[in-house]
């Protein structure tokens, strides 16, 4: 049990979650801690070789049943979140865009053929898949974008431009989101399609091991069965973002754990004015009020993924969760580097990378604006947006 767990939270979980969340862990601690420090600094990740890892391991698309998917709870799927988490955000990010965003779309939109053809070697990490929603224009607001699909006879002919894109430049297959005559439509593209080019963003100071990316599509023609049949509308893109958000929510509770962890074993190990950091008052107080912090956003977690899997979580409950648990967990972190002093801006120590991983979780799958203004709007029944 972590010494964060104050309230004993474990208890609330099945013998099943605990052997899941075991498994994340053991992988987190293999393959991704000894390393991510390095691919964090040189902004370089074994992507590929780690998704057929997680892949034979059932962590992609885990929650969805069928076409080789795992068919766990939410909560599980919560607790792989959390620990792959714990190791990075962008780690944690390879498999939620994978599994809650392109699989999740396919998966609940897609024909039985798209299923067939994708969904196995999705789950099994054989084919990476990016989802493209934002674009350079348009991100909050994906209302107003600018990508269109125009029909040419029974083809589809795409043009636009999608940002901040991840996986993209690695990714086999892009779930692409564009206007069409009838709203907006989501659409299955093979990312080897002539007109589609992935240029990978650099100079992220976040999420570095993570590959983000742009998508431009030059008037890409694609069959009549490229359409995701059953997605009609930006509802269906914002659902797989209901989806992806729970992950999050559960996610970033792993990074601020991790935090936490590393300044309490700091701080009991560092000494200064003749006895350890721990013993001061001072230090005591912070640590206190971040593990209650830690501990609520847990019982918020475990609550939210209780409702996911008696299936009655509503987008507005996500929103309350991903506000809150990004928000604290990027205070946690922050003040968890106040602990570390010095060693706490040195890549040698986790805090600071899981600090400026959370300014993207912070912004991504909705902004803590966006989320405060969906749970307005669930209040006051007024919708603020614009
Ligand atoms: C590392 C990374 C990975 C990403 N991966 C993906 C991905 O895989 N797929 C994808 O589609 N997108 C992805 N995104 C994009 C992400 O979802 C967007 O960045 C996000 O939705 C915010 O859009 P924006 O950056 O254009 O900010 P903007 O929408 O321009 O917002 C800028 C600021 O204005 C605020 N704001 C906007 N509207 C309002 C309003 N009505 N009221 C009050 N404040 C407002 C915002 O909260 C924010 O603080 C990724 C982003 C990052 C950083």
């Amino acid at each position: 049990m972590s010494p964060v767990d104050l309230l004993d939270l474990d208890s609330s979980l099945s013998e099943e979650e605990r052997q899941i969340r075991a498994v994340v862990r053991q992988v987190v601690d293999d393959r991704v801690r000894p390393y991510v420090a390095g691919w964090y600094e040189s902004g370089q990740v074994p992507a590929r070789e780690l998704a057929r890892e997680f892949g034979k391991l059932g962590l992609l698309g885990m929650h969805l049943t069928g076409y080789g998917c795992a068919g766990s709870s939410a909560v599980a799927y919560g607790l792989a979140c959390l620990e792959l988490e714990a190791g990075d955000s962008g780690v944690r990010s390879l498999v939620s865009v994978q599994g809650s965003l392109a699989m999740y779309a396919v998966w609940r939109y897609g024909s039985e053929e798209q299923k067939q053809h994708w969904l196995p070697a999705m789950a099994a990490g054989e084919a990476i898949g990016c989802f493209g929603l934002t674009e350079p224009d348009h991100g909050s607001d994906p209302a107003s974008m600018a990508t269109r699909a125009r029909r040419d006879g029974d083809d589809w002919v795409l043009t636009g431009s999608k940002m901040w894109i991840t996986n993209a430049p690695i990714a086999e297959v892009g779930v692409v989101w564009a206007r069409t005559d009838d709203g907006v439509r989501g659409f299955v593209v093979p990312m080897d399609t002539s007109g589609v080019t992935a240029r990978e963003i650099g100079r992220k100071m976040s999420l570095r091991a993570s590959v983000t990316g742009e998508i431009a599509l030059d008037d890409v023609r694609l069959p009549a069965d490229a359409l995701l049949p059953g997605a009609i509308g930006l509802k269906a893109p914002l659902s797989c973002l209901t989806e992806a958000r729970h992950g999050i929510v559960w996610g970033a509770l792993g990074a601020a754990r991790d935090c936490l962890e590393t300044a309490l074993a700091y701080a009991t190990t560092r000494t200064q004015f003749g006895r350890p950091l721990a013993g001061f008052q001072l230090t005591q107080a912070k640590l206190a009020d971040l593990a209650v912090e830690w501990n609520k956003g847990y019982l918020l977690a475990v609550q939210l993924g209780r409702l996911a899997d008696a299936g009655r979580l509503r987008p507005a409950q996500v929103s309350v969760g991903k506000l809150n648990n990004v928000r604290e967990a990027l205070a946690i972190a922050r003040q968890c580097r106040t602990i570390l002093g010095a060693n706490g801006v040195s890549g040698d120590y986790p805090v600071m990378r899981h600090a400026n991983n959370l300014e993207s979780v912070l912004t991504y799958e909705g902004t803590s604006e966006i989320h405060q203004l969906v749970i307005g709007q669930q209040l006051t029944g007024i919708s603020a947006f614009t």
